[in-house]
């Protein structure tokens, strides 16, 4: 099978990764990829979002299965794109299309989809310029902390956690007046839950799903979960308190119903979903849906599946998910990011990394990489993600450190805490 993969991340290269073990795989090619992509796979330089420079090499190489690791094309319609063309009536998709989509393109959609279908979330009320009067008021009824969101895409920046119920009045403001652009056009004003943060993740084909685990990400730069929020600085999977209870309660409260929301709404929704979860005293409630798999989350969640990823495709792409053999592996998996000095604020590219050949026992997957004249250079401001397995988790982070400490460029810079609090 001939595959293009879309998106140039760690996410993307741990997809790289697991397709290219597939015995099913003739050539896979990435778009835009990485230099860890280009490793394992031919990195092509298309844009995610040029439909029609992907369509014309979808045609022109014989493409039968397009993966699509981030939001952005997905939320701008790239599925519904390529069905409207006959050409590619035969391509198989990962990822949903627009309708399904607007589950992370639109949070206001999301808290909709969830009350329909009662999945536990927290309490809301959306706002728009015209009625801020009612958010003042509902957020008068709420305690502090209070949570403000963005309704649209806005990069990970849309959320605002804040303690002073004056600060929030003034954001809402300056929210609905264009702080986040269109994105803030409607605001998400949501009662605040508090517990712990995990996320589960599921492929479904609209009609059954298969759940490939908990992971739980570290968002903040510095240890003890402090500073500046970034994209991932490490993860683990299974998350160890998702014991037999919680996971059931996510797979019946949660999983199930919004699967079964997918079938009832007629959104033919094939791909991945990320479910967001906050555990509040052992209950899980929604924090957000995305569309697609996380990073540094994939990191540890694909090294876990021992399924053939291509079969899964397929049988997801034919809606026969629900005969489709999966497997998973019992050890832990965990992640350390290496990212630049000075992220998530500015930072310097082109530092050569070295040390990559010493790595022994661990999967050191490419983020903000690329080569140049057979040099690796750091390229962005997450570099890499050393992923490795264990039997338990401190067992898989001692394995990732012992290799991170092989890796040198100038300015590394990771968490040495990561799956402290668990
Ligand atoms: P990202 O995709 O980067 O996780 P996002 O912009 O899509 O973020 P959310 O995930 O909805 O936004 O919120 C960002 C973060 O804010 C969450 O990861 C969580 O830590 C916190 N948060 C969001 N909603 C709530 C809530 N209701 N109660 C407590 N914390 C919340």
């Amino acid at each position: 099978m001939k595959v293009l993969l879309l998106g140039s991340g760690g996410r993307e290269h741990a997809l790289a990764w697991k397709i290219n073990e597939s015995e099913r795989l003739t050539t896979l090619y990435v778009a835009p990829g990485n230099a860890g992509t280009a490793g394992i796979a031919e990195n092509v330089n298309i844009k995610v979002t040029d439909f029609e420079a992907l369509a014309t090499f979808v045609e022109n190489n014989g493409i039968e299965m397009l993966v699509v690791g981030p939001e952005d094309p997905l939320v701008e319609g790239i599925r519904d794109y390529f069905e409207a063309d006959a050409r590619f009536a035969h391509l198989m998709i990962v990822g949903p299309g627009k309708a399904g989509a607007i589950l992370e393109g639109s949070k206001d959609f999301a808290k909709e989809f969830m009350i329909r279908h009662h999945i536990p979330t927290a309490g809301y009320l959306t706002v728009t310029k015209e009625n801020i009067e009612d958010g003042i008021d509902f957020l008068k009824t709420l305690k502090p902390p209070y949570v403000l969101k963005a309704d649209g895409l806005a990069a990970g920046k849309g959320v605002l956690i804040l303690n002073d119920i004056e600060e929030a009045k003034s954001e809402l403001r300056l929210m609905l007046g264009g702080k986040f652009g269109k994105a803030g056009n409607r605001v998400v004003i949501e009662e605040f839950l508090s517990g712990i943060e995990l996320s589960v993740f599921a492929l479904t084909d609209g009609k059954d799903y298969k759940i490939l685990g908990s992971a739980k990400d570290y968002k903040r730069i510095g240890e003890g979960d402090t500073g500046l929020n970034t994209g991932g600085m490490g993860a683990v999977s299974p998350v160890p308190f998702a014991d037999e209870e919680f996971n059931r309660k996510v797979e019946e409260r949660i999983v199930r119903p919004t699967i079964e929301g997918f079938r009832e709404e007629g959104i033919d929704y094939k791909g991945f979903v990320f479910f967001g979860l906050m555990n509040v005293a052992g209950d899980p409630y929604v924090i957000e849906y995305n569309v697609r798999m996380g990073d540094p989350e994939t990191e540890v969640v694909l090294p876990r599946l021992k399924t053939d990823i291509l079969s899964l495709f397929e049988a997801m792409a034919k809606g026969e998910l629900k005969q489709a053999a999966f497997d998973l592996d019992s050890r832990f998996c965990t992640t350390v990011m290496l990212v630049s000095q000075g992220y998530p604020g500015d930072y310097e590219k082109g530092k050569v990394i070295t040390g990559l050949e010493n790595v022994e026992g661990s999967i050191v997957f490419h983020a903000g990489t690329k080569l140049t004249d057979g040099k690796v250079l750091t390229n962005g401001g997450r570099v890499l993600a050393v992923s490795s397995y264990g039997d338990t988790m401190k067992e898989a982070l001692t394995q990732s450190y012992k290799n991170v400490a092989k890796i040198h460029f100038e300015g590394m810079n990771f968490r040495r805490d990561i799956g402290f609090d668990l």
